[in-house]
């Protein structure tokens, strides 16, 4: 198990953690197999969406921000639900396959770290199975 530690710099804000991920798969030597990441908190999440482009990063936070705006109606005393109803929809792990050393990415596709109680500084569990 690798810990990625990760800097949050804005409330909401998509971290592309791509080249974190591929060093620790390349530094494995285990060849083919599959990649587990876990998100350790309540208030964050994982996506795999496009990287290429920029603007797709903001379209997704600005309509889940749309979608789950803050407010002061939520039960929840902290404040932050907006925050927790974001990390449950977009989720807090993913399996990505790997072969020779390199992840099995889509051409287009990321790795982001999704904060949305950000700034924070936070953590992300990674995990290897080798194929057999
Ligand atoms: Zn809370």
């Amino acid at each position: 198990m690798k810990i990625i530690k990760i800097k949050t710099t804005k409330k909401n804000e998509l971290v592309d953690i791509t080249s974190k991920v591929e060093e620790i798969i390349s530094k494995s030597s285990l060849g083919k197999g599959f990649c587990i990441l876990y998100c350790p908190h309540t208030t964050a999440g994982i996506i795999i969406n496009e990287g290429a482009d920029p603007s797709v990063k903001e379209d997704i936070l600005n309509k889940l921000s749309e979608l789950v705006p803050e407010s002061p109606d939520y039960k929840h005393a902290e404040g932050n639900s907006d925050s927790h109803i974001k990390s449950s929809l977009v989720g807090i792990s993913k399996i990505i396959p790997f072969e020779s050393g390199k992840l099995s990415l889509g051409t287009w596709q990321s790795i982001f770290f999704a904060e949305f109680d950000g700034p924070r500084n936070r953590t992300l569990e990674t995990g290897l199975i080798k194929q057999i």
